[in-house]
């Protein structure tokens, strides 16, 4: 396919550039094109939690599958130029309880690697990806029990795919199960600054008063409190490693309407292109998560024992500890902030309830792009760290008034639920043609603007779906701390690497 611009493309161009973002030939977020996760080196991208009109979602599977494939089209590039050679490379399906979409004629694409899954519903959500089979959330139908989650993980193992714990502490349905022995922990779940206010320990408590005891995990995250379930996520993930349960850090964006699926994008390094490849690249855990398929990304590379090591890795130390370099290197993030978080294994799950967990082991300006970063920390089994990049909240570029009304949206952003998408769009309601909003079908490219919210054509009918320019984009992913909304947004989120006894 060529992406030239056609002549039409060009006149509109003249007449778009005049609004008040940076956008026109910068895609509205800095030069975002390239990066430092290549497909040469088997990185790639795409959103492994997506539901359709089987079960819970708006769009039939062609139509998803075409909005995923959106992100490669001439007119979108042309008026978003930094998502050349940033479209999706794989897209999963997974609709509640339900594998029809592998039956479906129209599960095919010649752009994406498509992913056959599914969403393991009812009481606490889990994704599996790569099976066959559907797996059944309560085979006796007397409710979920712990034994019916083991039996799911087995099943799924078995059909050599993956399952991987949803939303986990999403205070409408956390997962309160024992997850151990599952393969990755959605912890980005569409905006990272979109959610459930945070759970509780009473939330919890009146879950096992007719389950009986909920995880040792949930109840160590729950402890924070003033932010959203999102900050939650990266404490129960803390809490996992701590406990020697090495998972992929992973993220989804829970499509059912409105927004695109990619939002967040899952990079799996895969072996080969195909669903074996990037099967194979989650189970190794070399994955990171990043705000959109063009925005920030992020690699470690640990040198040990005359090897290389990166994301998820497990990495053979000395009993005693030894010194490692971690080098942590960025990638379009310039002017946002990088973190490594370590920490150490925990003794006991009772134990877990007091100790420490995550700290910032470096923090540093991300000053040029590509950025690298290193910090020398002393591992000894059981340490573990991942990586954190921080993007600014006000995209660079905007001017007071504008960067004081992304704040304001933002703020309005943390207020909204997860599944508040009506509210959602009343936020957004200046950026988005409410008449093509209700009625997809009057969606016309032509009425693209890079400063408003853009209705994609692949969607044919009902409630439109959008794609949101990089400033808002910002908004939906901010970063909060005590409750308030802070300068920054979730940028990308790298899988942990864990030190073992050599
Ligand atoms: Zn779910
Ligand atoms: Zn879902």
């Amino acid at each position: 396919m060529t992406r030239h611009p056609s002549l039409e493309g060009l006149l509109l161009s003249s007449v778009l550039c005049l609004g008040w973002l940076p956008a026109c030939g910068s895609g509205g977020g800095g030069d975002r094109p390239g990066g430092i996760a290549s497909r040469e080196d088997g990185w790639l991208r795409g959103d492994l939690h997506v539901h359709t009109n089987v079960q819970g979602g708006f769009e039939t599977l062609a139509s998803t599958i075409d909005l995923a494939e959106g992100l490669a089209a001439d007119m979108f590039l042309w008026m978003n130029p930094a998502y050349e050679g940033n479209q999706l490379d794989y897209l999963a399906i997974t609709d509640h309880d339900s594998v029809a979409a592998l039956s479906d004629p129209d599960f095919v694409s010649d752009q994406l690697t498509l992913v056959g899954g599914e969403e393991w519903s009812g009481d606490g959500h889990a994704g599996c990806w790569g099976i066959h089979e559907l797996v059944v959330k309560d085979p006796d139908g007397d409710g979920k029990s712990q034994a019916d989650v083991d039996a799911a993980l087995a099943h799924a193992h078995a059909q050599g795919g993956l399952m991987s714990i949803n939303h986990p502490m999403l205070q409408s349905n956390p997962f309160l199960w024992d997850p151990r022995g599952m393969d990755g922990m959605e912890v980005w779940n569409s905006g990272f600054g979109i959610g459930d206010p945070a759970l509780t320990q009473a939330d919890i408590e009146a879950w096992e008063a007719s389950h009986g005891p909920a995880n040792p995990f949930v109840r160590r995250a729950a402890q924070l409190q003033g932010g959203l379930c999102s900050r939650q996520n990266l404490v129960l993930y803390e809490a996992l490693l701590a406990r020697g349960e090495h998972v992929a850090l992973v993220g989804g964006s829970d499509r059912h309407a409105f927004l695109l699926p990619g939002f967040p994008a899952t990079y799996s390094q895969a072996p080969s292109a195909d669903l074996e490849g990037v099967l194979a690249g989650l189970r190794a855990r070399h994955s990171f998560v990043s705000r959109n398929p063009a925005a920030a990304q992020v690699l470690l590379e640990v040198r040990a024992g005359g090897r290389t090591y990166g994301l998820g890795d497990e990495i053979p130390v000395a009993a005693a500890g030894e010194e490692l370099t971690v080098v942590v290197r960025v990638g379009r993030a310039q002017g946002g902030l990088v973190r490594l978080i370590a920490g150490e294994a925990v003794a006991s799950d009772e134990e877990l309830a007091t100790a420490e967990l995550g700290r910032v082991a470096l923090e540093e300006s991300v000053r040029s792009d590509p950025f690298t970063a290193r910090v020398t920390l002393q591992a000894r089994p059981g340490t573990w760290f991942y990586p954190v990049v921080l993007e600014p909240l006000v995209a660079p570029g905007l001017d007071a008034a504008q960067a004081a009304e992304v704040r304001d949206i933002a703020r309005q952003v943390a207020a909204t639920g997860a599944e508040e998408f009506t509210a959602l769009g009343q936020i957004m309601l200046k950026y988005v043609d409410t008449a093509v909003l209700v009625d997809s079908s009057l969606c016309n490219p032509r009425s693209w603007s890079p400063d408003r919210m853009q209705c994609m054509p692949q969607d044919p009918d009902g409630l439109a779906t959008f794609y949101l320019p990089d400033f808002l984009d910002r908004t939906l992913n901010v970063v909060l701390e005590d409750g308030e909304i802070t300068d920054w947004c979730m940028g990308a989120l790298g899988s942990a690497a864990l030190c073992v006894a050599e």
